[in-house]
């Protein structure tokens, strides 16, 4: 695994930072994992500068194209749930799929907790923004493409996780299929604003295990649209 050294980049306080992680606590984030990489990833940098003031506080913030950085707290749970029952001495997670990369910032988060990541986004314009800002970290572990990720990306599977950034109405069936033995599937699933539950799906061979963690709001997951403008 390639982790770059991501402390240090820009010139926002560390205090600044420092909230974000205490209130990620207070919310209930309890892997050290997740939550060292969270302090050291620099969030400013995926956003547009006249929102980048905003990029420490717990929330999500507008990227463009109608869509969201997710909130920090958000990733950090399902990051968090992807991870299961894992330990740092356990090593990183082999292979991680993301469906939705938007600006990237997940997908940075992922990166430095896996050997690899694959990502996919549907609207080509977020999809270059995104590598630029993945390039200035340096990262030599994802792999990133413009397609309709509730396809999954089967070449590159099967995954140890997927987590699915945007909301479908249902489940897609290739995202079970993608999962390895004992992978988790972390996805918020329904339409309309607070009926949305994010679920974590645990796969066992053949059976797929659903645990509902908790209700979320998500912008809706496309199904066979790619957006090129
Ligand atoms: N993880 C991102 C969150 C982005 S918001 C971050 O940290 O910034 C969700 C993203 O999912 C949007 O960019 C949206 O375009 C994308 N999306 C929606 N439906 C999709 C689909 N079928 N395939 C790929 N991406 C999709």
């Amino acid at each position: 695994m390639n982790i770059p050294n991501l402390a240090g980049i820009g010139m926002t306080s560390q205090r600044t930072r420092e909230r974000m992680i205490t209130s990620l606590m207070e919310k209930g984030i309890s892997n050290w994992a997740v939550l060292d990489v969270m302090r050291t990833t620099p969030r400013h940098i995926f956003l547009d500068e006249a929102l980048a003031h905003r990029a420490y506080e717990d929330t999500a913030l507008p990227i463009g194209y109608g869509q969201t950085i997710s909130q920090p707290y958000v990733v950090a749970r399902m990051t968090e749930a992807a991870l299961g029952r894992r330990r740092p001495e356990d090593g990183p997670l082999a292979r991680v799929l993301e469906v939705g990369t938007g600006c990237g910032y997940q997908t940075a988060v992922i990166a430095q907790l896996a050997e690899r990541v694959c990502t996919v986004e549907r609207i080509q314009p977020l999809l270059a923004k995104a590598r630029k800002n993945l390039s200035l970290l340096n990262f030599r572990n994802i792999r990133s493409k413009h397609d309709d990720g509730s396809l999954g990306w089967p070449e590159q599977g099967p995954f140890d996780a997927i987590i699915a950034a945007a909301a479908p109405q249902h489940v897609p069936a290739e995202l079970l299929q993608q999962l390895a033995d004992g992978g988790r599937l972390v996805i918020p699933v329904g339409g309309e604003r607070g009926t949305q539950q994010l679920q974590l799906i645990e796969r066992q061979g053949d059976h797929f295990n659903t645990q509902t963690l908790e209700t979320v709001h998500f912008v809706p997951l496309y199904i066979g649209q790619v957006q090129h403008t």
